[in-house]
């Protein structure tokens, strides 16, 4: 029988969505079902970061459904055993679990530091985490996330998160006591509007936390994968954590993530950890194929070269209109916007077939697909020169 419902209510209303109906996407551009197109800088929030529907994946995905998708996690598949390999390879990590969602994997993350603290630290389990992060929407990660809005939801949280500043390693330090066990952060905060932890403060907590016994936690679910132009952000300042979380682009836009850890802290035991689809075949294919391609030094080179184009047009954007700085790495940016406009913007970029992401009310950010061109990128910025021309910054404010 069916109902009179409208398909939108058959969904659970968690989100404020545009009426919107996607249908296909190929590369930087999406169409709706009336044969609209948009140039996406959005790329499901820095998922897709070879675009949508890339020919690699959608033939690596094709040819494993025929051949394997899921022979269970209790028994051995060799698509994730090859994957592991090569991110163990391509990483200074030992051992891999995988996982469904960023979140899932960073609950791995948070039971592996508890499970740590158990085996070598009297149980300790308090993790220092920041204020502005975000781990993802599980309790567990929403308790250690720093997000002002997230604090009154879903009481009581899980205990034993602490959360210092970014870039303030006396914060750091201040909540360090015999109950700490780890140390958890984003290299860029990603959804508190790009914010970066400075080079110099990533190194200074790696003193830190070795000094004190504690295992850092690095969640690069948003900047891992050439986002911010090197494989990993941790390379950027050569600090090594112990553990790090992958989601978002490992899989090219289906869900995959990651959990790795050096041989020293990857210490489950069997029991501790698993799950149904953990580590099919099907999702590893995409992964590898994506790790195959992005993982390429001329690949990674061409991101962050696009990423430097990215910030100079944006920089001169910025200029023009009288906007604040651009701030992040590699290809995924911000542009303060001074003023609350960003909905504005997004409400009106979105009309004239460009998707933009505003994460604070007065930032836009930036997570294109790592191989966008120069073309797509000016694109992108004429578009939305076009929102502040005819707009006016004053006349976006709500
Ligand atoms: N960690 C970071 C840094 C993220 O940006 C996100 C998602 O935006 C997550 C964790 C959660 O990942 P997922 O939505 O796949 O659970």
């Amino acid at each position: 029988m069916t109902r009179a419902i409208h398909p939108f209510e058959a969904l659970m209303d968690i989100t404020a969505r545009p009426s919107t109906v996607f249908v296909r996407g190929e590369g930087a551009w999406l169409w709706d079902d009336s044969g609209k197109r948009y140039l996406d800088f959005i790329q499901g929030w820095a998922v897709n970061c070879l675009g949508h529907s890339p020919p690699l994946v959608a033939e690596a995905l094709a040819a494993q459904a025929k051949r394997l998708i899921t022979p269970s996690p209790a028994f051995y598949n060799d698509v994730s055993l090859t994957l592991a390999k090569a991110l163990v390879d391509q990483s200074c990590f030992d051992r891999v679990f995988f996982a469904n969602s960023g979140a899932e994997a960073n609950e791995g993350a948070i039971k592996l530091a508890r499970k740590y603290g158990a085996l070598h630290k009297d149980g300790a389990f308090e993790i220092i985490s920041f204020e502005g992060g975000f781990h993802g929407r599980t309790l567990a990660t929403m308790s250690a996330s720093g997000k002002k809005a997230f604090e009154p939801l879903f009481e009581p949280k899980v205990p034993g998160f602490r959360k210092a500043r970014l870039n303030d390693l006396a914060s750091v330090e201040a909540l360090i006591n015999a109950n700490t066990i780890a140390v958890m952060l984003e290299p860029i905060q990603g959804e508190a509007g790009v914010w970066p932890a400075t080079d110099q403060f990533l190194k200074e907590l790696r003193a830190l936390t070795r000094r004190h016994g504690l295992l850092l936690i690095s969640d690069e679910i948003q900047t891992g994968m050439g986002r911010t132009g090197k494989l990993f952000h941790y390379e950027h300042a050569h600090v090594e954590p112990d553990i790090m979380t992958l989601g978002k682009g490992i899989g090219g836009g289906v869900p995959l993530a990651a959990l790795l850890a050096t041989a020293q802290a990857a210490c489950f035991e069997h029991g501790d950890q698993g799950g149904t689809f953990n580590g099919n075949a099907l999702m590893c294919a995409a992964g590898l194929a994506v790790l195959q391609e992005v993982g390429k030094p001329e690949f990674l080179k061409s991101a962050a070269d696009a990423g430097l184009f990215l910030e100079s047009e944006l920089q001169k954007l910025s200029a023009r209109h009288g906007l604040g700085d651009v701030r992040g790495r590699g290809l995924l940016l911000a542009l303060d916007l001074k003023l609350p406009i960003g909905a504005a913007i997004v409400a009106q970029a979105l009309q004239g077939g460009l998707l933009l992401n505003s994460p604070q009310p007065d930032a836009l950010r930036f997570m294109p697909a790592l191989n966008v061109t120069r073309e797509e990128i000016l694109q992108m910025i004429d578009g939305l020169e076009t929102i502040l021309t005819r707009a006016g910054t004053a006349r976006l404010v709500a």
